[in-house]
């Protein structure tokens, strides 16, 4: 389930990294990003063709790291409730419920 799970993770992933602008923080140049392998918390890391410098683009989407969507998740998917959820990342349980209600709707959940 999990490792289902992580798989259909990592596809919506790439395709909600596809819609952003990549920016380079150092510089501002827009074009000449290249990806750069990922982090420890799974996080894409981009390359500057420009500067040179590596970084790794902060996601605004949900305001949320990877890991602690990926975690809340695995919670909501083990059959804890939102409400714990929250609790347990000390974060609003309606971002718990969100997230579930876009992977559900996807049919990943
Ligand atoms: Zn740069």
């Amino acid at each position: 389930m999990l490792i289902l799970f992580d798989k259909l993770y990592s596809m919506c992933y790439t395709s909600d990294m596809e819609a952003e602008v990549i920016k380079c923080p150092r510089c501002n140049s827009k074009s000449g990003q290249w990806k750069n392998g990922f982090t420890k918390a799974d996080s894409q890391r981009y390359r500057c063709g420009k500067c040179k410098c590596t970084y790794t683009p902060e996601r605004k989407k949900w305001g949320y790291t990877e890991e602690e969507k990926k975690q809340a998740l695995r919670l909501l998917t083990d059959g804890t409730t939102g409400r714990a959820v929250g609790r347990a990342m000390s974060m609003s349980k309606a971002n718990a419920y969100r997230w579930a209600k876009e992977f559900a709707k996807k049919g990943l959940l």
